[in-house]
């Protein structure tokens, strides 16, 4: 039931009776195990995504029975390298929790949740597709489609949801809203994934912006392409990236699992063309809500050259709430990196503010502020990140701004 993106040429995916199974293009497991990704095109693939449940039969065992009003919810894709990558018997896989439907999300959680719970839709700017929340920047959601569809995301009301497809008059509302502002520094491409686009649709759009809005200084994209269906990413690709300066792109990965040498190697390719790369991950209750796992994850990050730039809090988007790891957990995982490991390899924890309020920093206190007991002032106490403390009066002394001489 989800609609086809107009800029897509890949078939996109349709309800499950009329999916990939009934042109007979599902890999069975002898197939899956035999598949390689490298040997036909990503519009292939992405043909070739499970969107079923039951369709996984035989290629994974113990997958959940799932009712099928989770579908009308959000709907299931799963691309064939993904699904290589999930182990075949062991459903706490962390590759499967991401992406198999489950029936905890029909359980109601004990807390609100909503479809547009970081009140994205009161910041969008009417007739585009640009979230405009913060001074000097803006998000453009290009895309409604992913690769593959993450049970957690944040979207969930505009990715593969029926009502949310966008428009290409949308777009170019968007590109003459960037145009016309020249306060707007920062342009971030995101959705759903822009790199569900052909190269030439990328091509234009990047090209529109470029030309009209020569005042954007900053051009970075979202996608989780390069981790679902890394051969997505080709020389000519690069070439349309690096022809309009994009600047950044921001992979999303949670598990180290993720990390493949085709995945790598199609890193390596984007970096070749100059594009700086970070990572985000979102904390995800049995997936990476461990000390261990996060430390390899990032270093694993840098290892690739890749900054691990935010961990996000999952957010309280209905059927993910059995993935919320709870505040103190949050700060206790910072603990475990900062110090522990390389400080390039240390991510910015943050959760998103309910309703609109935007991305809050959890950063737990290192150095504080305290008044002393004779009333002569305050001192500030620190403690290291192994929990040695000092303190340092000196810090603490009366400041007033110094006043000019001249
Ligand atoms: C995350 C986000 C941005 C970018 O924020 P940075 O902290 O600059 O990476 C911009 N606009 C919106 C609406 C966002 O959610
Ligand atoms: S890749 Fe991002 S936008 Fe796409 S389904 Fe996953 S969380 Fe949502």
């Amino acid at each position: 039931m989800l609609q086809k993106v107009v800029e897509i040429k890949a078939p996109s995916t349709a309800t499950a009776t009329t999916s990939a199974s009934a042109s007979g293009k599902l890999l069975t497991r002898p197939e899956l195990d035999a598949y390689d990704p490298r040997a036909e095109s990503w519009q292939k693939q992405f043909a070739r995504r499970y969107t079923h449940h039951s369709e996984l039969t035989g290629v994974l065992d113990g997958v959940e029975n799932v009712d099928e009003t989770v579908y009308s919810k959000f709907a299931v894709a799963l691309t064939p390298y993904m699904a290589q990558l999930m182990d075949k018997s062991d459903p706490a896989c962390p590759i499967r929790l991401q992406y198999l439907p489950s029936h905890h999300e029909q359980t109601k959680p004990g807390f609100a949740t909503m479809l547009d719970q970081l009140g994205e839709e009161g910041d969008t700017i009417p007739g585009t597709s640009i979230v405009h929340r913060y001074p000097r920047r803006v998000l453009f959601l290009v895309s409604n489609t992913c690769a593959t569809l993450c049970r957690f995301c944040t979207r969930k009301r505009m990715v593969s949801q029926p009502a949310g497809s966008v428009h290409k008059d949308e777009i170019e509302a968007s590109i003459d809203y960037i145009a016309g502002n020249p306060l707007i520094q920062d342009v971030l491409l995101s959705g759903g994934d822009p790199l569900t686009f052909t190269d030439e649709r990328l091509d234009y759009i990047l090209g529109e912006l470029r030309r009209r809005a020569p005042h954007v200084r900053f051009l970075r994209m979202g996608s989780r392409m390069v981790v679902q269906l890394p051969t997505r990413i080709t020389p000519e690709l690069c070439a349309v990236l690096e022809k309009h300066r994009v600047q950044m792109i921001n992979i999303h990965i949670n598990h180290p699992k993720e990390i493949t040498p085709l995945l790598r190697e199609r890193v390596k390719m984007i970096q070749k063309a100059g594009i700086m790369m970070g990572l985000q991950t979102v904390c995800l209750k049995g997936v990476n809500d461990d000390v261990e796992v996060m430390r390899e994850l990032f270093m694993q990050s840098i290892e690739m050259g890749v900054r691990p730039y935010y961990v996000y809090s999952t957010d309280m988007v209905e059927g993910a709430h059995h993935f919320i790891v709870p505040h103190h957990r949050m700060i206790e995982l910072y603990e475990g990196l900062r110090g522990w490991i390389s400080g390039p390899a240390v991510p910015t924890f943050i959760v998103d503010g309910l309703g609109g309020l935007g991305k809050l920093p959890i950063i737990p206190s290192y150095v504080k502020e305290e008044v002393l007991d004779d009333g002569t002032g305050t001192t500030i106490k620190c403690r290291n990140y192994a929990g040695k403390t000092v303190e340092m009066p000196g810090l603490g002394q009366n400041y007033s701004l110094p006043t000019r001489s001249n």
